[in-house]
């Protein structure tokens, strides 16, 4: 059983919005059973989806297509989808009605354009829409299905959970798709695919592997495509549990990021955590914040981005900054102590460097980071050096001082502070 995914609008091929829907619509197919074949973004020209759909329909079962069913002249997807299925636009008093409702209520007077909201391909099933004016719309031609939904993503999203799900897994016998996948951090992806290479040989061929790298480490997902859901899953438990033993100190576990690890670590133990940021600005604070449940352990953080509010809030000593200068061990670790004083909490995590572009020297080159942890009774720092891009490096120095935390909550001291940890 395949999909297409077809996403309109001139906007995705900009690059102006992007395109979440195609992510997040094949992520549920595949959680339902539904293999994606393709993935295509269009413009808003008849012709380009006209040829999307042609090409989508000789080799998926289902077609799923969202954007442009606005009223405006710009929104194409209707009339196309109705020309290419050679039926005509027919009035839905239902539809109409319903879009009355919803302006009405909400203080919008319905007016003329509306109305060809309610215009829809005859003999297409209507999918209902109770977050917006533009109804789904579920077709079928030649035993394929081809199914329109709005481009707004909870409108879409809304579609999709509240009734196209429901109803492919209806129409559709599907077979079980499962995909598990475990998180890295600390080797490139290349060091590791060597390190784990007699690993990935000896995994049976029905099992595949891919490597998906970003700033927040490397996750191995393992996939399993039509076969016995629970041999599979114990299958994938015990690779995974083999590829733990094997590289012990980079396998975080069962994340997405390293944020979630420590997260979990610190809310099992009732400890609790407090941030002094220099080079990354704010952004350990604002991931960590970004995940539910973060007040359990968060205390609070400082972005001390001057030298004078190291010293007046963090009390970094005037002479060792002069001395050593403000991306230095000494004043890591001096900011780890500040905060975590201030702030009265268990751990306090600190990190000081040179993001770039400017600012660097042949002594610390930019990229240099300094990264400090306090803990209860001891205190760790240790320097990374990262490359020439700013974005990335932030990125990356956040992602590495949370996952220096980590390893010393979980008791690895030699492995937090080692050179070769990326
Ligand atoms: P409406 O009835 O609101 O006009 P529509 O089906 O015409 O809905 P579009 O006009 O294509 O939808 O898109 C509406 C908005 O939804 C866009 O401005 C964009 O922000 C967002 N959007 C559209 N397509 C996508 C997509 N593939 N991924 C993420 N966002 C999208
Ligand atoms: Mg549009």
């Amino acid at each position: 059983m395949t999909a297409d995914i077809i996403t309109i609008g001139d906007e995705l091929l900009i690059g102006q919005v992007v395109d979440t829907n195609s992510s997040w619509i094949a992520r549920q197919l595949n959680l339902a059973g539904i293999s994606i074949r393709c993935r295509t973004a269009v413009g808003d020209k008849a012709e380009q989806i006209t040829e999307a759909l042609d090409t989508a329909i000789v080799h998926s079962d289902i077609v799923i297509i969202t954007g442009g069913l606005g009223p405006t002249r710009d929104d194409l997807t209707k009339q196309t989808l109705a020309r290419w299925l050679g039926v005509e636009l027919v009035f839905d008093r239902a539809t109409f009605d319903r879009v009355e409702r919803l302006l009405t209520s909400r203080g919008i007077d319905p007016g003329g354009i509306n109305r060809s909201q309610a215009m829809l391909p005859e003999g297409c099933r209507i999918l209902p829409n109770d977050l917006g004016t533009a109804p789904g719309m579920w077709m079928e031609r030649e035993g394929r299905v081809i199914i329109s939904l709005p481009g707004v993503p909870f409108e879409m999203k809304g579609l999709m959970e509240g009734q196209v799900l429901g109803m492919l897994r209806e129409r559709f016998p599907t077979e079980s798709i499962i995909h598990r996948t475990a998180l890295c951090f600390g080797l490139a992806e290349s060091t590791l695919a060597e390190r784990i290479e007699s690993w990935e040989d000896a995994l049976p061929h029905w099992l595949r592997l891919a490597y998906l790298p970003n700033p927040s480490g490397v996750r191995l997902r393992l996939s399993a495509y039509g076969v016995d859901p629970l041999l599979a899953g114990r299958e994938i438990d015990e690779r995974f549990e083999r590829l733990r033993q094997l590289v012990p100190d980079y396998f975080v576990g069962f994340y997405d990021s390293v944020n979630q690890a420590v997260a979990d670590l610190l809310t099992a133990s009732g400890h609790t955590l407090a941030v002094a940021e220099s080079c990354t600005g704010g952004a350990i604070s604002a991931s960590l914040t970004a995940m539910a449940g973060a007040s359990a352990y968060l205390l609070g953080s400082v972005v001390s981005y001057s030298n004078e509010l190291k010293q007046s809030v963090l009390a970094v000593d005037a002479g060792d900054l002069e001395r050593y200068g403000a991306v230095s061990r000494q004043v890591a670790e001096q900011m780890a102590v500040g905060v975590r004083r201030l702030c009265n909490s268990d751990y306090a995590l600190a990190t000081t460097g040179i993001a770039g572009p400017g600012g660097g020297t042949p002594l610390k080159p930019v990229g240099t980071v300094w990264i400090a942890v306090a803990t209860p009774s001891e205190l760790f720092s240790h320097m990374i050096r990262l490359g020439d891009l700013r974005e990335q490096n932030i990125a990356r120095a956040s992602a590495s001082a949370v996952n220096m935390l980590r390893l010393l909550l979980i008791g690895r001291p030699e492995v937090a502070t080692s050179d070769g940890l990326l």
